[in-house]
């Protein structure tokens, strides 16, 4: 009797940019970490994952970014709450203009009194946006700079968000660290959307890159995404879902909004570009996971379904 036909095969997925701390999730949070951890699809229950009847993908692990001070400090404490999930603090490139006085002092010591315990594992999100056009792009560099500065400080890695200013992002990096790769976990730059050349400098520098829901879309634009997918080193590949946003391939437009479980459909069209397995996907992007941010041993099983 062949077992391996009928056991399932779990697929241990770590999501590392999930705003799992902002207010549309708040009514139904503890469904939502139930059904991560779990791997309980919610909108496509009934439906096979990929080509596999028994894969059984679930969230192992899940890195939650900040926007202001209020969601730095929700972070930390669903980090505190939840053994699976771990913090970022910092101030988004689009909310920089509603910083209220004293906010940003506020996240600096968030990070000096939490970055110790081990639930608090990272910067951000920060970075540079030219598409929402929310907030002065002086302030943004300001602020971008003022982060990269704490990462220096503390050698937390930075997670760095860049939507239409890639070119400005690439100045501004090999400016800031002109020296050359840090020698510490410098950070990852999050929803990958350059070129392929901005891919192999900013490697150079020791970022990872993060994918999301563009490596999944279908239209042609976003095939210089596709292209960085296929070539980036295996040790610096990382998924993610920025859920509730950038809801992946073919989910979009069919739920809501995206969610942690979701990286699975990445990780199925990361594998399909890179020419390998959703499995080796989850294996690969999970342990760089734990050493960029220097997570301890996550659960390799889903919870018991409730
Ligand atoms: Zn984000």
């Amino acid at each position: 009797m062949k077992t391996s036909e009928t056991s399932p095969v779990y697929i241990p997925i770590v999501d590392t940019h999930a705003h799992v701390n902002l207010d549309c999730f708040e009514a139904e949070l503890d469904d939502l970490i139930a059904r991560s951890r779990e791997g309980r699809f919610p909108e496509i229950r009934g439906r096979h994952f990929g080509t596999d009847p028994v894969a059984r993908p679930f969230i192992s692990g899940l890195i939650c970014p900040a926007v202001d001070l209020a969601t730095s400090k929700r972070a930390v404490a669903l980090a505190e709450r939840y053994d699976f999930l771990f913090a970022a603090a910092g101030v988004h490139p689009n909310h920089v203009g509603l910083l209220q006085q004293d906010e940003w002092e506020g996240i600096c010591r968030l990070v000096d009194t939490e970055s110790s315990k081990g639930r608090l594992v990272a910067l951000g999100e920060t970075g540079l946006d030219r598409h929402w056009d929310d907030a002065p792009f002086d302030l943004q560099r300001e602020y971008f700079l003022k982060t990269l500065e704490q990462g220096r400080k503390t050698r937390l890695p930075v997670i760095i968000h860049s939507r239409d200013a890639n070119d400005d992002l690439d100045a501004l990096l090999h400016d800031f660290y002109a020296d050359g790769a840090p020698d510490w976990n410098v950070g990852v730059i999050h929803s990958f959307s350059g070129s392929p050349t901005q891919a192999e400098r900013w490697l150079d520098l020791g970022f990872y890159l993060g994918f999301g829901g563009f490596v999944t879309y279908t239209n042609r634009s976003f095939s210089d995404i596709w292209d960085v997918a296929r070539f980036v080193p295996q040790n610096r590949i990382l998924l993610e879902t920025d859920c509730p946003f950038l809801t992946p391939h073919p989910l979009r437009g069919r739920v809501e909004h995206n969610e942690p479980l979701f990286a699975a459909f990445v990780a199925r069209r990361l594998a399909e570009l890179r020419g390998t397995s959703v499995q080796e996907i989850a294996n690969t992007t999970l342990e760089n996971a734990q050493k960029l941010f220097n997570l301890p041993p996550l659960p390799d099983k889903p919870s018991e379904t409730t």
